[in-house]
């Protein structure tokens, strides 16, 4: 049986992401970037990445490059770009010469002072203010004089009557009365073109099929179809993704933590753990919660996102991160945590290898700097809790330890010959196993919690550890009487 899919072949989709280069990409950004990437690659179509950097008193070239880091990590690869607003603005303005030829836009005189003070007038009898299309030309219209003095803004002409409508791949149907839009500047009185034109001619240029942005743009919307069908150009669809909450439900901040992506790979995600995560924040196939993107883009389709906030949850987060630790191959874990050691001052070369360590410790971290610190306890002895000396070095404890470190001169250096060494120490004195392993996991890593007893000591060179459990001679602080 044939299939045929749902978009006409013919049509090659086109799906950009652009962000303004006023900070870090954040959550909801690198939501959004990878839901148009997905599309893009679903229908094996384009992604385009484009810095809209026209805001130059926000836009700084350290935002620019933690975008560009950001999709680097995340491994959000574009097929075009990155192109940067910057450099088309020679473009920007041979539109706005054509839409003026052609009637589209007009120059209009209004001085700023006095478009002040017809706004204030306006909202003094309690209407909304907006331009009164002084400017405006109309057939039989006769126009004012161009004051000498004033520079002209150059309006888009927008249509005064009837709706400007989309069917949102998201929201659903979405009508505005053009009579509720202003004529909108598309050039200042410098001539520098504005926000939703440049993004109207780029949508236009780079052939974009389908804008899937953030809902804060619903109200740019309107104006952009507007521009977009006086210009004769195809409108594209539009998705507009609903907003991220935070943990608490509040929208989302700095105060929730991580809120930059990079800021994740600093605190020990793996970035196919975060793609994972935010590929379900308002997204779900099913009940499936771990895949591959690979597996994502074959699914990803817009019918299936939610229009509803979609909350995070650090702690689905965390378990996703847990899991991928646990599968990620030891070689490639090794290579991120060194630098998370040698950042720290430790030198990672000796025994026991990192990868050791790592091989020990997979299983029970649920981030990267968990392993460092696991993996750091290795190479630089922890200071021993005295709370925890207390606790475990107890006088009947004290004989048992000894037995054992006698022991360890001779016993071969491998987890199941000291694992005996331990169960016979411990027979020996009567006791049960916690009465010594847990004085060697102090003693050792100044922790309670740690791996197999016998795997861990194991992983230590032998004089290392009678270096550590010799601090079992008097480990005590003074004035604590043993006896
Ligand atoms: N530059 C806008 C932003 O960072 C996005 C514009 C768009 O996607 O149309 O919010």
């Amino acid at each position: 049986m044939a299939v045929f899919s749902r978009l006409p072949t013919a049509i090659m989709i086109r799906t950009r992401f652009a962000p303004s280069p006023t900070g870090f990409l954040h959550i909801g950004g690198a939501r959004t970037a990878l839901f148009s990437w997905a599309y893009a690659r679903h229908h094996s179509g384009a992604f385009i990445l484009r810095v809209e950097d026209t805001d130059l008193a926000r836009s700084t070239p350290d935002a620019v490059r933690a975008i560009l880091d950001g999709m680097l990590w995340l491994g959000l690869t574009y097929d075009e770009g990155p192109f940067y607003q910057t450099q088309r603005m020679d473009r920007y303005r041979a539109v706005i010469q054509e839409m003026l030829a052609a009637g589209t836009a007009y120059h209009c005189y209004m001085a700023p002072e006095e478009l002040d003070r017809l706004r204030e007038e306006q909202r003094s009898q309690g209407v909304k203010p907006r331009y009164n299309g002084l400017w405006r030309p109309e057939p039989g219209k006769i126009l004012p004089t161009p004051p000498a003095a004033v520079l002209p803004v150059v309006r888009f002409k927008n249509p005064r009557d009837g709706m400007v409508a989309w069917d949102d791949l998201v929201k659903g149907r979405i009508e505005i009365a053009n009579g509720e839009l202003d004529d909108l500047v598309i050039a200042r009185a410098d001539g520098t073109p504005t926000y939703n034109f440049c993004v109207v001619v780029d949508d236009r240029d780079m052939g974009i099929t389908h804008v899937i942005r953030g809902d804060d743009h619903v109200n740019n919307t309107p104006r952009q179809i507007n521009i977009l069908r006086a210009l004769g150009a195809p409108v594209p669809l539009y998705a507009h993704l609903s907003m991220i909450l935070g943990d608490d439900g509040q929208k989302l901040s700095k105060r929730h933590g991580a809120v930059s992506v990079m800021q994740y790979d600093d605190e020990g995600y793996l970035p196919e753990a975060v793609l994972n995560y935010l590929a379900r924040l308002g997204w779900s196939h099913g009940d499936d919660e771990i895949f591959s993107m690979q597996q994502f883009c074959e699914w990803f389709d817009l019918d299936h996102i939610t229009p509803s906030a979609a909350q995070f949850n650090t702690e689905k987060l965390n378990w996703l991160n847990a899991h991928y630790l646990k599968r990620t191959d030891i070689a490639r874990l090794t290579a991120l945590v060194r630098p998370r050691l040698e950042a720290r001052g430790l030198s990672v070369a000796g025994t026991p290898s990192l990868e050791a360590i790592i091989g020990l410790y997979r299983d029970r971290a649920a981030n990267l700097n968990e392993l460092a610190d696991a993996a750091g306890i290795f190479y630089a002895h922890p200071e021993v809790p005295t709370r925890l000396l207390e606790k475990h070095l107890t006088p009947e404890a004290l004989p048992l330890l000894a037995d054992f470190i006698a022991g360890l001169a001779e016993v071969a250096w491998e987890a199941p010959a000291i694992g005996a060494l331990i169960k016979e120490s411990v027979a020996r004195h009567g006791m049960k196993m916690p009465k010594l392993a847990m004085p060697i996991r102090v003693l050792l890593t100044g922790q309670e919690q740690t791996p197999s007893v016998d795997a861990l000591v194991a992983l230590f060179p032998r004089e290392e550890v009678l270096e550590r459990l010799g601090k079992a001679d008097d480990p005590r602080p003074s004035g604590i009487d043993p006896s």
